[in-house]
């Protein structure tokens, strides 16, 4: 099914293999995860790859409460698996990269916390199952669960866009506006059917450079509600307005006071890239009267093709938990080939849509 309404198929650019064609990137990608954290996320995985379970045995999501962000996993056992040594794996695997394990045997199944500098940063369930393992799924309900995908950091790389805009899925495209091609990337995202955002830069806790043009919470009210307009006519046409970075940012209600204004005057939609699990932003929106929403999932914190495909299921997971679920990604190359080797299975298993179409 094509989403566009453009009679003709855009034409399938050639992807130019890993190294080559590098584009030049003067800015960071959005606000890295902790590497201790990605550490012990990729030793959790290898641990149950090296205990024989696989990928289609575990079903994974992530709860965000105040103190942040829990990775929740299900895994089901075949009968021919041990619990006991898939748990000794664990142990082997988590202790050394700094992990705090908490088990606990319950009636049917044994539950592990794990804890990094005592914040609890995942839980697991062991089970084991009869003869044909199904995982815990709830059932679909009427109709299939949407789910959104935002593309953050667009306009810094023509390559990378136009192969973007090939793809068959209703991407929603947020624009940084002080990339040197912002309004022809913006032109380019309106006439091929796609959904346009800016993607307005915001101060971080961390030395990540936002970018130019970044508003900081020390800037007065004037400065930042110019900034924002700024912004906005560097992506001419733009429907809503997503955080780039913004950590610091979207913690202060003050500072953000301005900025949401200018969204609201402009009838513009707000999502909270939620990039500090401390973040007001959705809240002060909300507050103005301006619909808005907040990222589910990242997809590509962890840079490489197994770990995006793992959260791309776990984008699924959560739309049929919660009826509908958005993601948000950049232009990667390693994304857009997950995206698009996986663009026909995910259509399949929800119906893809516009950020827009779930923002209240
Ligand atoms: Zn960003």
């Amino acid at each position: 099914m094509l989403f566009f309404s453009s009679p003709a198929p855009p034409p399938r650019p050639e992807i130019s293999p890993p190294g080559q064609a590098a584009p030049q990137e003067v800015y960071h990608y959005e606000e890295p995860a902790g590497e201790s954290w990605l550490r012990l996320d990729r030793a959790i995985y290898e641990a149950l790859r090296g205990a024989g379970v696989a990928a289609g045995q575990s079903e994974s999501w992530t709860d965000i409460k105040e103190h942040g962000e829990t990775a929740r996993l299900e895994i089901e056992l075949t009968p021919r698996q041990s619990l006991t040594e898939v748990a000794e794996r664990l142990n082997k695997e988590l202790r050394p990269a700094g992990a705090g394990l908490s088990w606990q045997k319950q009636t049917g199944f044994w539950h592990l916390e794990i804890y990094l500098d005592s914040q609890l940063t995942h839980q697991i369930n062991l089970r084991q199952t009869e003869e044909n393992p199904s995982l815990p799924l709830p059932p679909p309900g009427p109709g299939k669960p949407r789910a959104a995908i935002i593309v953050d950091d667009v306009g810094l790389n023509k390559n990378a866009l136009s192969q973007l805009l090939a793809l068959d899925l209703p991407l929603t495209m947020s624009v940084l506006p002080y990339a040197p091609d912002a309004p022809r990337a913006a032109r380019q995202i309106k006439e091929r059917g796609f959904e346009l955002w800016l993607h307005l830069p915001m101060e971080p806790l961390g030395g990540s450079n936002p970018g130019p043009g970044a508003l900081y919470s020390h800037a007065g009210q004037e400065a930042l509600i110019s900034l924002t307009r700024q912004a906005l006519t560097k992506v001419p046409g733009a429907v809503g307005v997503n955080n780039h970075m913004g950590s610091r940012f979207t913690q202060n209600a003050a500072a953000l006071a301005g900025p949401l204004q200018v969204i609201r005057e402009n009838n513009l939609l707000f999502l909270d890239s939620l990039t500090s699990p401390r973040s007001v932003a959705q809240a002060e929106a909300g507050r103005l009267g301006i619909k808005s929403g907040r990222r589910d999932i990242f997809l590509d914190h962890q840079i490489d093709e197994e770990s995006i495909e793992r959260q791309l299921r776990n984008l699924v997971n959560l739309a049929r938990r919660q009826g509908q679920a958005i993601a948000i990604c950049h232009p990667h190359s390693a994304t857009i080939k997950v995206l698009r080797q996986n663009q026909a299975w995910l259509k399949n298993e929800v119906e893809m849509v516009f950020a827009s179409q779930l923002i209240k």
